[in-house]
């Protein structure tokens, strides 16, 4: 082939499709944002097939046009810390932003069970990691039953386990992890029996299968011994000695006045070279299980709290002894919201650049509806003390960034970049915010215009289409031969 003619073959190939390319969807003239290239213009985008297949200045065709002018349009957010898993909770998640919810932090019982049960039958994307508690539970001869996440407090939370116990729990969870789990998930405070070995010993199962620990850390406040500090110490040991990368969940709520100190201890740590990461959710209270070995004795005094901390929702009673005993005593898995840490404290770990955000979503508080967009109104938009950049930044590339430990595929996620997955939203910037309170914790999110999973629209000008499940599953790469 001569020069001349390569080169019309070249310059065909590369103005051709911009010229005579049908999209399926083109969503035009909006700003869009991508948190890793620094792109901030106003853009035409084109979807086809699942994927962002072109972004220009240049006018796009598309079979549908949507009309984003006035609208951020950026990667749908990324939730790694999603505990409710029903319809109900993924309908509130998308008009949240979020196209990507997976239960990092603890993981479900049974990955394989998940899985099939999510098929064809979610709005957005879902994964799990393999569960540290359930495992334990199962060696103790005490399986986990929906809908606990973890079990109640009993033998196998607050027992020391035997050597076969041990290689019980690992069995399960390398299966789980062949089952496509994204890590492992251990709520070391609802297994306050698991000794430090026990944790080292899941550490080294993780690093063995290239795959991150999440964790739900051992303790919470300033008592020593027991103290957040010492709680965050204890990973960051366990992913040091054993060579693993370590996500710990809520910072705010796991560390409360403390969260500065913590935040040090894992800068501390990824400055000498270990992979530790961590998020936050924008509210003051937390929320439980109330029969949960959180709920061991001693919690107020490690907590600096009284009965009245506790709250159930909807209803907003707030608890006393009585009260409290008589719920903690109860078979059932029963919500309880927790009162512990103040607004300065969140404010202080959401700003924080090494925080991304996640929302520990779970029916009856309202995290689980508005966690992402409270960012958006209070940070950005009242508070002034993120840029919209940075807050998208800390919901789509951070938590994208953490699940390439776990699986190529995220690297095609939390990006708005040609090639990248079609996970696309566009918001308006000055209405989008958050609506769910503590006592009206289902209120979906305002100001989402467009949602775009996987290539299929999902909210159309402000309103959900129904009879669409775009949602996949996001699973491990296969384990590497040894
Ligand atoms: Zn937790």
């Amino acid at each position: 082939m001569t020069l001349r003619l390569f080169l019309l073959i070249a310059v065909l190939a590369v103005t051709t499709p911009a010229i005579a390319e049908t999209y399926d969807i083109v969503l035009s003239g909006g700003r869009v944002m991508d948190p890793e290239s620094g792109m901030d213009a106003i853009r035409n985008v084109g979807i086809t097939n699942g994927k962002i297949a072109r972004i220009s200045d240049q006018a796009l065709d598309g079979r549908q046009q949507l009309d984003a002018r006035g609208l951020v349009v950026a990667p749908g957010f990324i939730d790694l810390h999603q505990h409710a898993q029903d319809a109900a909770s993924g309908r509130l998640k998308v008009f949240d932003g979020v196209t990507t919810a997976l239960e990092m932090e603890i993981g479900v019982p049974d990955v394989t069970e998940f899985l099939r049960r999510k098929q064809g039958n979610s709005l957005i994307h879902y994964g799990t990691t393999a569960s540290h508690p359930a495992a334990r539970a199962l060696a103790f001869s005490t399986p986990l039953k929906d809908p606990f996440l973890v079990p109640p407090s009993g033998p196998s939370t607050n027992d020391a386990a035997s050597d076969e116990q041990l290689r019980l729990i690992e069995s399960r969870l390398r299966t789980e992890l062949d089952a496509g789990a994204l890590g492992i998930g251990m709520g070391i405070q609802y297994t306050p029996g698991a000794s430090h070995l026990e944790v080292i010993r899941m550490f080294r199962l993780a690093a063995e299968r290239r795959v991150p620990v999440f964790t739900h850390v051992r303790s919470f406040g300033r008592l020593e011994p027991g103290s957040s500090i010492e709680a965050v110490s204890e990973v960051i040991g366990a992913a040091a000695i054993a060579g693993a990368s370590l996500h710990i969940a809520h910072l705010n709520s796991s560390c409360l006045a403390d969260g500065p100190e913590c935040l040090s201890l894992i800068a501390g740590a990824r400055a000498r070279g270990l992979d530790v990461t961590t998020e936050a959710y924008p509210y003051e209270a937390g929320m439980t299980t109330i029969n949960s070995a959180l709920f061991n004795p001693g919690w107020r005094e490690k907590l600096g709290v009284g009965y009245d901390a506790l709250q159930l929702p909807d209803t907003g009673e707030r608890l006393s002894k009585e009260r409290f005993e008589q719920l903690h005593a109860a078979p059932e898995a029963i919500p309880v919201i927790l009162f512990a840490n103040t607004q300065p404290m969140v404010d202080t770990m959401i700003e924080a650049p090494l925080v991304m955000i996640a929302s520990d979503g779970e029916d009856g508080h309202p995290r689980n509806a508005g966690t992402f967009t409270r960012i958006l109104k209070r940070y950005v938009r009242e508070r002034r003390s993120l840029t919209l950049m940075d807050a998208i930044r800390k919901m789509s590339l951070m938590p994208a960034q953490r699940l390439e430990r776990s699986t190529p595929a995220a690297r095609a996620k939390g990006r708005l970049q040609e090639g990248a997955d079609a996970d696309v939203i566009a918001f308006d910037p000055q209405s989008v915010g958050d609506r769910a309170t503590y006592r009206a914790p289902r209120e979906p999110s305002a100001g989402m215009k467009f949602v775009i999973v996987d290539g299929v629209l999902l909210i159309d000008r402000g309103a959900l289409l129904p009879g669409r499940f775009p949602g996949r599953a996001i699973t491990a790469r296969p384990a590497p031969a040894s």
